[in-house]
């Protein structure tokens, strides 16, 4: 096979094919590693005891699969709220544009669980193999004792937690208290223990080994984030200008001496950088925005007596020294939506109905005529309790003449969260006009008349 003129992409051995390099992050210090810190404990704390929580008697945020029920603390969403979750997810996304138009990769620095899961499980790394020099050390020396019992500790609590983050994942869909005793128990059901270890392993392997591989290669976000971003958007970039040339130095030489630039050309940034890139190249899809080389380089230049910000968050417009525009019209529109769907959001559930009703006719029969010459239908009303009350309802008939009930006036009780369906019996008189008609059927509870459904249905009877 012939090789196309852009051959100029292989390597030395004529292969496409770049082998991963491992890559060992200097661990560092400073006001974003600080931020990111929080992030982690936040997010990560929200995660792991979220499940634990009750709220009215019941796990507080379940998403009950079996029984079609999704909990969100006071919230009950049922198979018919769904419009709900599609609704937060186009939320989710937008605000992932908006926030990334106005200030580039914040997700992935701070809140993604691809960069919160392996930067804890760096820091497992870092408390049984050492820093970044122990670690390169530990993987070049031979195989010892030391270093098998170093190895085999990162591994047990890299799959403890691994493990624990598949059960804590397993928890928000089936009751977490449950779910611990069938553990403890040996007896999880086939589902659930497939969810815990395929959870569990994903975590371990995308944490503990994948790590910056997926940013680069399987993110779909890192590939079209970059159609998001202008000249004013945040970002965090090197100044060159003030920078180049960069070269070593004795401690204490003033700035700009020997034409130098402000770079010293440690490689600090590069050494802390999670995915192993050179920020002194410029922006690269590679970055993931988490500040770590702004940390690291500040704690250069104060080291040296020179300004802090060589690398900084900032925008190309700063950096051409042109006013940088933070209200576009690009935010704007994104801004603008996000409030309005937000705010139509919010609005439709706090104006959702608590209760909902579902009538289906008797598809035995069409209509029966009484003794008295009455048209009788039969259907099955379902009454759906959204609410957090137990509720007591009213159900009444009504339209296309003088129609009565049997059971007349019927009292339903309907649990929380619970569907309760009767059984009724619509009797219209006989000097009621001929025909089918549409009739209205009303639930009401008894405690609060703002609480009702209304359902409409046919009512069949002889033409005439
Ligand atoms: S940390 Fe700062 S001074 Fe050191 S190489 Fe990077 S940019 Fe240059
Ligand atoms: S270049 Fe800097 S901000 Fe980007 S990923 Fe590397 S350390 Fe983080």
């Amino acid at each position: 096979m012939t090789v196309p003129a852009t051959a100029s992409a292989a390597g030395a051995d004529g292969s496409y094919y770049q082998a991963h390099q491992k890559i060992y992050p200097r661990e560092v210090q400073g006001r974003f590693a600080r931020s990111r810190t929080l992030a982690v404990w936040v997010l990560l704390g929200v995660y792991y005891l979220l499940p634990w929580l009750d709220l009215h008697g019941r796990q507080a945020v379940l998403f009950d699969l079996r029984e079609r029920k999704f909990y969100v603390f006071a919230l009950v969403m049922w198979p018919q709220d769904f419009i709900f979750l599609t609704w937060l997810l186009v939320l989710a996304a937008l605000s992932l544009f908006f926030f990334t138009a106005l200030a580039g990769r914040l997700w992935c620095a701070y809140a993604c669980p691809q960069t919160v899961w392996t930067e804890v499980f760096l820091w497992i790394e870092r408390i049984t193999e050492g820093t970044r020099q122990a670690r390169i050390k530990l993987d070049a020396a031979p195989w010892s004792p030391a270093k098998l019992a170093r190895k085999a500790s990162k591994q047990l609590l890299w799959i403890g937690l691994a493990l624990w983050t598949g059960f804590t994942f397993v928890g928000f869909f089936s009751p977490i208290r449950p779910l611990t005793t069938s553990l403890l128990a040996g007896t999880l059901g086939p589902w659930e223990s497939f969810w815990l270890l395929f959870y569990g392993f994903a975590t371990y392997g995308n944490a503990g080994y994948l790590r910056e591989q997926v940013c680069k290669y399987m993110c779909p976000y890192a590939r079209f984030q970059s159609a998001m971003f202008d000249q004013d958007t945040l970002v965090i970039t090197y100044d060159s200008e003030r920078g180049e040339p960069r070269g070593a130095r004795r401690r204490g030489t003033p700035t700009r001496t020997g034409g130098l630039g402000d770079c010293i050309d440690c490689t600090w940034c590069v050494q802390v950088c999670p995915t192993g890139i050179d920020i002194r190249q410029g922006l690269q899809y590679e970055c993931i925005s988490c500040a770590a080389c702004i940390d690291a380089c500040d704690a250069i230049m104060d080291r040296v007596g020179y300004p802090r910000g060589l690398i900084r968050y900032t925008t190309q417009h700063a950096l051409d020294h042109r006013a940088t525009h933070v209200l576009r019209p690009r935010v704007m529109v994104y801004g603008t939506i996000l409030a309005l769907l937000a705010g139509g959001f919010l609005l439709a559930l706090a104006l959702r109905p608590p209760v909902a009703l579902d009538v289906i006719r008797d598809r035995n029969s069409l209509y029966r005529i009484l003794d008295d010459g009455r048209v009788e239908n039969v259907y099955t009303v379902k009454i759906l309790n959204k609410s957090e009350l137990n509720r007591h309802f009213a159900l009444v008939v009504s339209g296309a003449g003088n129609l009565t009930l049997d059971p007349a006036e019927p009292d339903v009780v309907v649990g929380s969260g619970e569907v309760m369906p009767v059984v009724v019996r619509v009797r219209r008189d006989a000097y009621q006009p001929a025909g089918s008609a549409t009739i209205h059927f009303r639930v009401t509870a008894r405690d609060d008349a703002g609480v009702s459904a209304s359902h409409d249905a046919r009512l069949l009877a002889p033409a005439g």
